[in-house]
C-alpha cells in the first residue's frame, strides 16, 4: 500500500508477519497491561537486528521512534491490535454529518454512519483523524491506554532477540505524521542528525530531549504538534525493562 519494495528501495524487503499478517510468535512480557505480545515470526528467529527509525510525531503516541518500532511495527497482526483495541470509538450522532470520510478510511468495514461496529473495529483511530467535524470520539484515556501497551509491547522482540539489537534514529523531516499516512506534512522542526545506541528507551529520549531543546526558543515542545506526552510510551518501555532513560551524547564527528 506504501510502495515499500525491493525495486523502490534497491534493499531486499520482508513482511515479517507474512503474507497475511498472522505469523507471529507469542512472547510472554508480564506487563501490567499486557501479559504477553506476538512478535513477527521473522523478527523473532532473526539472529540480529538493527531497527531504523525515522523520528517523527504521532498522533497516538506523540512521537515515534525506536520504542515504537519495537512496540508496533515488529508485532504481527493480532499484537497490533493488542495494542490498539482500547482505542475503539464511537460517533456523536449530533455532530456527525453522513459525509462518509471515516468510511473511505476505515480498513475494517467497521463504520455505517453514524454507528461503527465494535465487534469489527480494530480501535486504530484512522477514522478520528480523517473526520473534520471532530465527531469520533475515542474513550477516555485511549491515547494514554494505548501508550503503555506500546511500551510494554517493545518488550517482546527484545525478548525474542535475547538483546541483540542495535538502534539508529535518523532525525531528518521530522513530520507531524507517521510514516504509514499517505502524505507527508511540513517539517515542524530542523533536521538535528542521527543517534545510534544500543539502548531504545535512552535513544528515544536522547531524540526527544534533542527536538524539545530546539523548539524551546518558540515557547513549544513536541508535545504541541498533536497535544499528546510521548513519554508515556517511553516511560512504560522503561519501566517494563526495555532500557533507561539515562543516556550519554558523544558526537562522532
Ligand atoms: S467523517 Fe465524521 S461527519 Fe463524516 S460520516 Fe464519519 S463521523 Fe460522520
Ligand atoms: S478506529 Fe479504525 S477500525 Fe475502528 S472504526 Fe475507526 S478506522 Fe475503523
Amino acid at each position: 500500500m506504501n510502495g515499500f519494495t525491493h525495486a523502490s528501495m534497491n534493499a531486499p524487503f520482508i513482511v515479517a508477519d507474512g503474507l497475511r499478517g498472522g505469523d507471529g510468535k507469542e512472547i510472554g512480557i508480564n506487563g501490567e497491561a499486557l501479559g504477553s505480545i506476538t512478535v513477527a515470526s521473522a523478527i523473532a528467529e532473526a539472529d540480529s537486528m538493527i531497527v531504523i527509525s525515522h523520528g517523527k510525531g504521532h498522533p497516538t503516541s506523540g512521537f515515534g521512534g525506536a520504542v515504537k518500532h519495537l512496540g508496533m511495527g515488529c508485532l504481527d497482526r493480532a499484537g497490533k491490535i493488542k495494542v490498539h483495541e482500547v482505542g475503539k470509538p464511537s460517533i456523536d450522532p449530533e455532530k456527525c454529518i453522513l459525509c462518509g470520510d471515516c468510511v473511505e478510511v476505515c480498513p475494517w468495514g467497521a463504520i455505517t454512519p453514524p454507528v461503527i461496529d465494535h465487534t469489527k473495529c480494530c480501535g486504530e483511530l484512522s477514522c478520528a483523524d480523517a473526520c473534520q467535524q471532530e465527531a469520533i470520539i475515542p474513550p477516555p484515556d485511549a491515547t494514554d491506554k494505548m501508550q503503555k501497551r506500546l511500551g510494554e509491547a517493545a518488550l517482546g522482540p527484545i525478548k525474542a532477540l535475547d538483546g541483540r539489537i542495535g538502534y539508529i534514529n535518523w532525525v531528518y523531516d521530522l513530520t507531524p505524521g507517521c510514516d504509514c499516512f499517505n502524505f507527508s506534512g511540513e517539517r515542524f522542526v530542523e533536521d538535528i542528525g542521527i543517534l545510534a545506541g544500543q539502548d531504545p528507551v535512552a535513544i528515544d529520549s536522547a531524540t526527544v530531549d534533542l527536538i524539545n531543546g530546539r523548539m524551546k526558543p518558540d515557547g513549544k515542545s513536541i508535545y504541541n504538534v498533536w497535544g499528546v506526552n510521548p513519554w508515556i510510551h517511553i516511560e512504560a518501555a522503561e519501566k517494563i525493562g526495555c532500557g533507561s532513560k539515562k543516556y550519554e551524547l558523544k558526537n562522532l564527528e
